[in-house]
């Protein structure tokens, strides 16, 4: 796919393309059909990706792009992660976990780390050396982010950091986590820090099982275990402890709004597939096309693809702007992925059987689309947080 499927939607370019970000994406979508596309099946049937791929993708400059040159990033901003993800999300290799580590695990550090850890860590991230994670997740805190009780315990100048965490993306190949711990129990969300675990520099860390997902099978999505791991004070994020609450907070918009570029790109893809599927098939002597009812639907979907299209430019246009609220990236997260799970389950209804098929790429897409509602903070937490603001 050499063109943006949004224009399959018939829709203008958004301003803040502009033609650099667009020649990102064109070359995203490049390098993901050409080195991770024909490798996909391989990555799904291992649940994993192999190192030499980020490496790749960074050599392509495909990691760290909205991070300062000096810190060996590409010097660009949202717009341009967006490019990337959307150039995943087209090219339809969804459990390639650069966008968490682009624009939710980099930007931790370029906006809380102290300039010596941005030089340690950023050209790192940005060559692929170094693969990001965060680990905010607990078998017994999801949602509820404040329950979390892994513990970091100063120890003179070191902490040690006991605790589990599961559901975490990237977590076999990570090699640079974040974790929210408690630095002081007593104080609850007060008492958060983040803090980041090199894992080849510690002991104590331990991968645990790499988990068996229904769908975006390529990513080790994984539980991770600390069991007195020392790391350094210098690796807290932040000039004091306590402020990983707020730290979390200010960061979740891009979170969030990042999914919302996931929710969209698979949207316009599972569109571009089916209308040409129904193009082809036949049933009673016409091509399914022609039947009332799968214009209808296709009519409708296409209706809202290009609502969610227009929400979804005007947020990152915001955002880059520097105005977007917790709030509207919230709405962003859930009705995107909402409109993601309705536009791939109607699409499959389209394949008919074949759609069943994992053969069928829109098969993979069901699969893959589910989560988008649950992680980055449900949709029925999105819906609290709106809720809240009225
Ligand atoms: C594939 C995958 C990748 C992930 N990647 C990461 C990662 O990289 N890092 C990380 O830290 N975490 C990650 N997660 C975890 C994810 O963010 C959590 O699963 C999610 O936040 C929900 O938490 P939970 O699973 O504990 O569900 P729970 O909190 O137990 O929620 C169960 C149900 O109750 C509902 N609920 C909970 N509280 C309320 C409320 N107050 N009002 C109404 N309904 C409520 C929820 O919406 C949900 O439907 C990932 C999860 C998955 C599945």
């Amino acid at each position: 796919m050499a063109t943006n499927p949004a224009e399959v939607l018939g829709l203008p370019k958004p301003a803040w393309a502009a033609d650099e970000v667009g020649m990102l994406y064109d070359m995203a979508v490049r390098f993901m059909s050409e080195e991770i596309f024909p490798r996909y099946d391989e990555f799904e049937k291992n649940e994993i990706f192999d190192r030499e791929s980020w490496l790749k993708a960074g050599a392509a400059g495909l990691l760290c792009a909205s991070m300062p040159e000096k810190y060996g990033g590409s010097g660009g901003t949202f717009a341009h992660e967006s490019a990337i993800i959307e150039a995943i999300g087209h090219v339809g290799v969804d459990g390639f976990g650069i966008g968490l580590h682009n624009s939710i695990v980099a930007p931790y550090i370029l906006h809380y780390g102290s300039e010596e850890q941005k030089q340690m860590w950023l050209p790192k991230l940005a060559t692929g050396e170094l693969i990001g994670a965060i680990a905010m997740t607990e078998p017994g805190a999801g949602s509820d982010l404040q329950g979390v009780k892994t513990r970091a315990e100063k120890d003179g100048n070191h902490y040690k950091i006991s605790g589990s965490k599961t559901f975490i993306t990237n977590g076999q190949l990570a090699n640079l986590i974040i974790v929210v711990t408690k630095t002081d129990p007593e104080k609850g969300a007060k008492g958060t820090s983040l803090i980041v675990v090199e894992t080849d520099e510690v002991e104590g860390f331990q991968r645990g099982r790499n988990l068996d997902k229904i769908g975006l099978k390529a990513n080790d999505t994984s539980e991770l275990f600390f069991n007195d791991v020392r790391v350094p004070t210098s690796n807290l994020l932040g000039h004091e402890e306590g402020k990983g609450f707020v730290q979390l907070m200010q960061q979740l918009p891009q979170e969030r709004l990042q999914i919302g570029t996931g929710a969209i790109a698979m949207i316009e893809r599972a569109l571009a597939l089916t209308i040409d599927y129904v193009k082809e098939r036949k049933a009673f002597g016409k091509a399914i096309i022609d039947f009332q009812n799968t214009q209808f639907k296709l009519a409708e979907l296409k209706t809202e693809a290009t609502i969610g299209r227009v929400f979804y430019n005007d947020c990152v246009a915001r955002h880059i702007a520097g105005g977007l609220d917790p709030v509207t990236a919230s709405m962003a997260k859930y009705w995107l992925s909402d409109l993601q799970g309705k536009v791939v389950d109607e699409c499959l209804q389209l394949h008919g059987g074949y759609g069943y098929m994992n053969e069928y790429p829109i098969a993979r897409m069901y699969r893959d689309a589910r989560v988008q509602r649950i992680y980055g903070g449900t949709n029925e937490i999105m819906k609290l947080l709106i809720g809240r603001s009225l």
